[in-house]
């Protein structure tokens, strides 16, 4: 069977990404949803471990393309804002020129990966099921993969047949850690955040899919928080940046 690690969300938190790294094991291929950078303190870091990975491919968050001045800092809020411009500036330029060539969606044969929507990869957060239902035109293929919000989720779209017309609608579920799952068609997963978790649950989160029987296993790892916050705020980072980390918001 093949061992795909599947990793959102990063945020520069290398203590996070290397326990994700050690406690996932021997791994065939990794895909990463974007977000490699920003937040955290060891952006650089954990760019050069990511690009490193055997079989990666990744695509672009919102915080890797403002990194790289696609984006308009506008849209960010005055943290995020501070936390960009810091990790620009621990960036080489052949480090940036990485973010830069990242693609926004990558679309495999039965799969497509991308960070925020597949109608809007860079921004879209799906959050509602409204938005997550249209969302689902936006893709061809059975299982989307998305990251973006941080929480670790599963959209469904299903067909309900009454009264002679079809009609489809979205179920959800949130994973149970360690209880694997098949991906049925049509499907949006979340893995969830390894750097910045916001569903309360301070844990680093990622998973293992294995395409073989599109089976989905939710993980969940305890990391030195401590170690991360003293970084932050030695690096002069924003301190709500290190508080959200141990309240998981
Ligand atoms: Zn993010």
């Amino acid at each position: 069977m093949t061992r795909i690690l599947v990793l959102s969300d990063i945020h520069g938190n290398l203590d996070a990404l290397e326990t994700v790294l050690g406690d996932a094991g021997k791994v065939d291929a990794v895909w990463c949803l974007g977000d490699v950078v920003g937040y955290g303190p060891q952006p650089r870091e954990c760019l050069h471990r990511v690009a490193n990975l055997p079989g990666l491919i990744c695509v672009q968050g919102n915080h890797d393309a403002a990194v790289t001045g696609k984006l308009d800092l506008y849209a960010f809020n005055r943290e995020a804002i501070l936390s960009i411009q810091w990790t620009r500036a621990q960036l080489s330029d052949s480090d940036v020129k990485w973010l830069a060539g990242l693609p926004e969606k990558v679309e495999m044969e039965e799969i497509t990966l991308t960070h925020g929507s597949p109608r809007n990869p860079i921004w879209e957060y799906l959050l509602d099921l409204n938005t997550v239902q249209i969302n689902f035109a936006h893709f061809s293929t059975p299982v989307c993969l998305v990251g973006h919000t941080h929480i670790p989720i599963l959209y469904t779209c299903l067909n309900r047949n009454g009264n002679g017309k079809d009609e489809s609608y979205v179920d959800w579920m949130i994973p149970s850690p360690n209880h694997p799952i098949r991906l049925i068609p049509r499907s949006i997963v979340n893995p969830g955040s390894v750097g910045q978790p916001r569903d309360r649950d301070v844990r680093a989160a990622y998973a293992i899919y294995t395409p073989e029987n599109q089976q989905w296993e939710l993980r969940r790892v305890e990391y030195d928080i401590r170690a991360v916050q003293q970084k932050i705020l030695a690096a002069g980072l924003p301190s709500r940046h290190a508080s959200r980390l141990e309240e998981g918001w």
